[in-house]
Order: C-alpha cells, then sequence, then structure tokens
C-alpha cells in the first residue's frame, strides 16, 4: 500500500507547519488536494493517515482529500479534455504528442487548526 508513505509524507509537513509557539495544538482538519494520476484510493489514505498520526502533533485531525481529475492538453491543436483512463492520445485529432495539465498532484491546501479561545471554553 503505497498510501502509507504518502500518509506519512503529509503528517510530516503538516506538523513542520505548526509554529511551535502554538504547540501543542488540536488540529481539526487537514485539506489534501490528490490527482488521480497519483493512483491514491482516498479510504486508505485516510485509513494509513490515522495509523500513522497516532503520537504526533496532527493525532485525530481528520484528512479531507479532494480528488484532482487527470486534465490532458494536445501540443498540436491545443484541445483539452478529461482523463477517465489511461487514453494517450488526443481526442481531437489522434496526435500522441499530449502533456498531462493536472492529475499528478499532492498538495496540502489548508490546516484547520482549533482556535485557542474555544479550547479554553471547552476546559471551563
Ligand atoms: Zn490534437
Amino acid at each position: 500500500m503505497h498510501e502509507m508513505g504518502i500518509a506519512m509524507q503529509i503528517i510530516e509537513i503538516a506538523v513542520a507547519s505548526i509554529p511551535e509557539a502554538m504547540k501543542p495544538v488540536s488540529v481539526e482538519k487537514i485539506h489534501v488536494n490528490v490527482g488521480k494520476l497519483s493512483a491514491v484510493i482516498p479510504d486508505n489514505l485516510k485509513f494509513c493517515f490515522e495509523v500513522a498520526s497516532k503520537d504526533t502533533d496532527v493525532a485525530g485531525a481528520e484528512l479531507c482529500i479532494r480528488e484532482i481529475p487527470v486534465v490532458a492538453e494536445c501540443n498540436d491543436c491545443q484541445f483539452n479534455w478529461t482523463l477517465n483512463g489511461p487514453a494517450f492520445q488526443c481526442q481531437s485529432c489522434q496526435s500522441g504528442n499530449i502533456r498531462i495539465l493536472s492529475g499528478q498532484e499532492l498538495d496540502i491546501v489548508s490546516i484547520e487548526i482549533e482556535e485557542q479561545e474555544n479550547r479554553l471554553k471547552n476546559e471551563e
């Protein structure tokens, strides 16, 4: 399962992005964009994240995954379209001279941290 490696990468980046002064924090959500070409199965990634994030600063956070469709563009006729499978030929002019515009990303978009004020209130 290559999702485990990806989950650990996400955790590493997320933990590193939390300012030291704010720790310990309660991270509520981590939003990630995952391109469909990365062949990540969202449920597997969520499961791996849950397992791997235990005992880290992002334990208990929810991983919100947005799948980015694979979009290709033809270098010959500039036609672009969304791929639903491995079709590596222009759908307009049948040229094989195409490139992938999106679908390969694996990005952390944002991290939602529980506000300190709320946390203090909850502890009362
Ligand atoms: Zn074309």
